[in-house]
């Protein structure tokens, strides 16, 4: 996925300081994954005084899982009671050094044989297709 720098300037009303946009790398590991780390979110902000990116992982302290069938598809919900305490994991002021650690968390934390995703990769604001997000705030239009 593409994600755009300049969809990170609006502050958070209730998070004085952070950008009301954030992107969710996942809300859960696996837990054949949880010797690494306790069940977790991992979300990716914008200190908008040090204009840092920051990662954060917000712990849950109650969370189901639910795998819900209907024919072929297979959908997976989580659902998290309140409360979550949140960590800072990593904080770069170079954007995709940010989008680099998002990738390698994941990979960590999900990547299998036959499961992987797309990398994260900074917009480029226009230019060719799919180099940009439909959801650039800065894109050059012609
Ligand atoms: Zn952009």
């Amino acid at each position: 996925m593409r994600i755009c720098e300049h969809s990170f300037v609006r502050e958070d009303p209730d998070s004085p300081g952070y950008s009301l946009h954030e992107v969710d790398y996942y809300a859960w590991i696996p837990q054949n994954r949880g010797h690494v780390l306790p069940n977790h979110r991992l979300s990716l902000k914008r200190n908008l005084v040090t204009m840092e990116w920051e990662f954060y992982r917000a712990y849950h302290r109650g969370t189901t899982v639910r795998q819900i069938k209907a024919g072929r598809d297979v959908a997976i919900m989580v659902v998290h009671l309140g409360g979550d305490i949140e960590e800072t994991a990593f904080k770069t002021k170079d954007f995709k050094a940010a989008l680099d650690y998002g990738n390698a968390e994941w990979d960590r934390m999900h990547k299998t044989d036959d499961y992987e995703r797309e990398p994260d990769m900074p917009c480029s604001h226009g230019g060719a297709y799919g180099t940009y997000t439909t959801l650039c705030a800065a894109r050059k239009i012609k």
